[in-house]
């Protein structure tokens, strides 16, 4: 007898699309704000030695205890602060829903966002609401704060530097959107590396608030490996339904490597800022583009026949996100995470050609 995975799992379930990841076999990537830059050839070397000694016939260390003692030592935080690994900072989204979930309470975000917070709420049955920024990408505080208050949010997640959109929130305006929520508020700084501000002293200030970050964005891709540091009070509780071993043994070793050799990483950041600034400033000389500024290592492109130019990119193996149907906010829109300085120059070649074979 043939059983129907419908009589099974939720109707909502069986109603949903996968992710999509593009095949990216041959492609420059210049689609999902990884970094460009992989570790030097020595330095990868040296690190293929230190997992060579893993014993992976052995569960890794629960706890990542190692790991966490030097992490809490970069980020050099009091001992107030505890931090607590997720497999990506997705699962860290993903139990901050799980502890919230029963059937009711409301998760919100501000629009246009990281997919993943409407997605994780929808799997945990949440009602997730978004709030609109403004047409410049920009936090509208007052709009925000009326949400607040109509729908008294168990999550709100801010994104100071906002993906797509790359836009930040000042301190100031952050603390009057946390003062006013009565759950949690979980600052996401997956891109804070690139941006001149950073929210974590706001820890200090705020008794409802976690900060994330994910090793993701600065060549720690490959790794799953993001982190919530906040309060034990907030922390014990997540741990709680986190996973047994949820971080294995490879990725915590490795994890470790990338810290003690922060100052090659901080190097790479510090090219991709750059490159991210040179492409903006190349790009804005195409006078049928609009390109908004940003504090991430992507950026938003607008152009009226942004789905033609897609495709070119796509024929030019040049990989790049489409975002025009992402909210409406990002009608004619493109994302463009910054690549190598090849990359770039790949990227405006193949640009510079559409709009030739255009006029
Ligand atoms: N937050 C934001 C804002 C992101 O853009 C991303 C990745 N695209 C994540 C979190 C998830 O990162 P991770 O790879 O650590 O799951």
């Amino acid at each position: 007898m043939s059983i129907s995975p419908a009589s099974v799992f939720r109707a909502d379930v069986i109603a949903q699309k996968a992710y999509q990841v593009h095949d990216s076999d041959g492609f420059i990537k210049m689609d999902a704000n990884e970094s460009p830059h992989p570790l030097p050839a020595h330095l990868k070397q040296a690190l293929a030695e230190r997992l060579a000694n893993l014993d992976l016939n052995r569960y890794p260390d629960g706890a990542a205890r190692h790991l966490k003692e030097k992490l809490l030592n970069q980020l050099g935080l009091s001992n107030k602060y505890d931090l607590l690994f997720g497999n990506g900072s997705d699962e860290c989204i993903g139990l901050l829903m799980q502890a919230i979930s029963d059937g009711q309470a409301k998760v919100m975000a501000l629009e246009p966002t990281f997919v993943v917070y409407g997605l994780a709420a929808k799997n945990f049955q949440l009602n997730y609401v978004g709030v609109t920024l403004n047409e410049d990408f920009s936090v509208n505080v007052e709009r925000t704060l009326a949400a607040i208050k109509e729908h008294q949010p168990k999550l709100l997640f801010l994104t100071p530097p906002n993906n797509p959109t790359g836009n930040i929130l000042s301190a100031e305006d952050a603390s009057k959107l946390i003062e006013a929520t009565p759950g949690l508020v979980i600052i996401d700084e997956a891109y804070e590396a690139f941006s001149r501000q950073r929210l974590i002293s706001l820890l200090d200030k705020h008794d409802n608030l976690l900060i994330m970050r994910t090793f993701s964005k600065i060549g720690g891709a490959g790794l799953r490996l993001g982190y919530l540091i906040g309060q034990q009070k907030w922390l014990i509780e997540l741990d709680k339904i986190r996973m047994p071993y949820n971080i294995n043994s490879l990725t915590q070793v490795a994890a470790e490597f990338l810290l003690d050799h922060a100052e090659v990483i901080n190097q790479q950041v510090k090219t991709v800022i750059a490159a991210r600034d040179s492409l903006i400033s190349a790009l804005r000389e195409f006078a049928e583009l609009t390109v908004y500024p940003s504090e991430a290592n992507m950026f938003v492109v607008r152009y009226e026949k942004v789905r033609d130019l897609h495709s070119w990119l796509n024929e030019k193996k040049i990989l790049v996100r489409q975002a025009y149907n992402w909210h409406p906010l990002l009608n004619n829109c493109i994302r463009i995470s910054t690549g190598t300085a090849e990359e770039n120059a790949a990227l405006l070649c193949a640009i510079s050609e559409f709009f030739k074979k255009q006029s």
